[in-house]
């Protein structure tokens, strides 16, 4: 499976207008977002959440779910003026 960004797997990167990224301290590896969003995450070999290409085929109210659903609050989302969409 192809990444977004092979070089910031994790992130930040673009979907839509919006920059999102995942706090590599934070995951646990719990999987939440994959369940969620399968097409936008994977875990690395360290089980940390990274991006798929696929990432953008997912709309950004899915992937604002998966954040909701995430127990650490790892997934951050910021819009296109930097303001924080999730978590607030
Ligand atoms: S739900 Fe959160 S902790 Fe779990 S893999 Fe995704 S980003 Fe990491």
């Amino acid at each position: 499976m192809k990444l977004k960004d092979p070089k910031n797997p994790s992130g930040p990167v673009k979907i839509g207008k919006y920059k999102v990224w995942i706090e590599r301290d934070l995951c646990i590896g719990a999987a939440t977002c994959l369940a969620i969003a399968p097409r936008a995450y994977k875990l690395d070999k360290d089980a940390k959440a990274i991006f798929l290409d696929s990432c953008d085929n997912e709309s950004i109210e899915t992937i604002v779910d998966s954040a909701r659903g995430c127990p650490t609050a790892a997934i951050i989302i910021e819009d296109e003026n930097d303001k924080r969409i999730y978590p607030k």
